[in-house]
């Protein structure tokens, strides 16, 4: 007889976790007002008075910038605009490289691209899986203009160590912190820590307004650029008299005045939803304990951590199973999560290191030629980034059940689950040999 649901046994949980839902009659008022107001986005793509969009785009954006004490905030309609914008205002073009880390979502490591640069891979930390200062300086050339760092799963990256690497080579740094508002580096905010930072506004997120991001800077220049790139650049800076045209072709990556007032009423709710996250992991980091080949991943000395998901280290040899055997044995104990049923438990084993995606393996970008790659030397292989592979293949697993609409009991069989595939491991261990 089994006792794993994986092989036919009873589930742990049999109805679906609650829905993580950010969104309440704050925001419903406030996006009742602007249809009310008829005024769903004010922008002018010239230089004119709408050219910084409409009233809640600039309440937003004000908002925005004190709460997270940083002189500019600038909205734009997603995190991956924002990243090709902080490339683009970052003066970056065709012969330039810009290090980057296998280990996060696409369009951290493929931004460069679209201004005809080419990305470099640089391994991550074994302990934090953010890029790993040591590799970044190995991976510098003369070519070398920029890093694209990510506070990943919520966890500020290496701020002392990396922003001294790009001082002394004269690099920008750009900060991926779609997974880390409200993390803290030295008390200061994720997001601001390197010379732009940019946030995310989907769904998936901390907060969200459906579709949107946010783009921070200290550095007058960089913010002037990235309003221009938002905002038809080539048809604005004429009467605005920019006298730089490098990557002045701009885009339409404006947000309109409803997500700028969803988000508006999202912001006051972030430092609540953290708080939760921390909870959640905390309690069910506890209960793991009692798993010997199972291991709550460290924060970095110095952080706070946001918590976009709870990070699980696993060992292979210990258990005496493949990671992914186990994975799929826990999930088949559980059931998904309200609204989320297409994506199943929320267990995944993460990241498959960029570079192994069909653009870098065969070399085609931009057009048929093979641009950037081609006057290129760099790169793209197996093998490359081997604590990124590992940690793929063998030791991470990652999951969403720790978000703020998760209560004490739906925690507990979040726990049960893995306790009860680690107590009946051996059945595994018998299936899979
Ligand atoms: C979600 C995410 C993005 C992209 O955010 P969008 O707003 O969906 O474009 C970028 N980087 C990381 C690390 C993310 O998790």
């Amino acid at each position: 007889m089994n006792n794993l649901a994986f092989y036919g046994g009873k589930k742990v949980r049999r109805t679906p976790f609650p829905f993580y839902k950010t969104i309440g009659k704050e925001e419903v008022s406030a996006v009742t007002r602007v249809l009310r107001s008829g005024i769903l986005s004010k922008y002018i793509g010239a230089w004119h008075a709408d050219f910084g969009g409409g009233p809640n785009v600039k309440a937003l954006e004000k908002e925005w910038a004190v709460y997270f004490k940083v002189k500019h905030a600038i909205s734009v309609n997603s995190a991956t605009s924002g990243l090709i914008a902080a490339i683009g205002a970052s003066g970056i073009g065709p012969g330039d490289e810009v290090i980057v880390t296998p280990f996060s979502m696409c369009i951290s490591a493929t931004a460069p691209l679209f201004y005809g640069a080419v990305p470099v891979f640089a391994d991550i930390e074994k302990e934090y899986f953010c890029l790993d200062p040591d590799s970044v300086e190995k991976k510098i050339t003369k070519r070398t203009k920029a890093i694209i760092v990510v506070d990943l799963f919520g966890q500020p990256y290496d701020r002392d160590k990396i922003n001294a690497i790009a001082r002394k080579h004269k690099l920008v740094v750009i900060e991926d912190a779609a997974q880390a508002p409200y993390a803290l580096y030295k008390g200061k905010f994720a997001g601001t820590l390197g010379d732009i930072g940019v946030y995310s506004l989907n769904y998936h997120k901390h907060i969200h307004c459906g579709e949107g991001g946010i783009v921070v800077t200290n550095n007058d220049e960089l913010a002037d650029r990235v309003r221009l790139i938002r905002n038809h650049a080539e048809a604005v800076v004429g009467g605005k008299g920019t006298k730089d045209l490098t990557n002045m072709v701009g885009f339409n990556f404006r947000m309109t005045e409803v997500e700028a007032a969803i988000t508006r009423e999202q912001l006051k709710k972030l430092r609540g939803f953290v708080k939760k996250r921390v909870a959640h992991v905390a309690y069910l980091a506890k209960k793991l304990r009692a798993i010997s080949f199972l291991r709550h991943a460290k924060t970095r000395k110095n952080t706070t951590h946001a918590y976009y998901v709870q990070s699980l280290l696993f060992d292979e040899e210990k258990a005496g199973i493949a990671k992914s055997a186990f994975i799929e044995a826990v999930k088949a104990e559980l059931v998904p999560t309200k609204k989320r049923e297409s994506e199943g438990v929320l267990i995944a084993s993460v990241y498959k290191p960029l570079y192994l995606l069909p653009l870098f393996k065969k070399r085609v970008a931009l057009g048929k030629d093979g641009f950037p790659f081609r006057a290129s030397a760099v790169r793209y292989q197996k093998g490359m980034c081997p604590v990124a592979e590992r940690l793929y293949e063998k030791e991470l697993i990652v999951h969403h059940l720790i978000h703020p609409a998760m209560r004490k009991k739906d925690l507990d069989d979040v726990a049960r689950a893995f306790l009860k595939v680690a107590g009946h491991i051996h059945e595994l261990k018998r299936k899979h040999s």
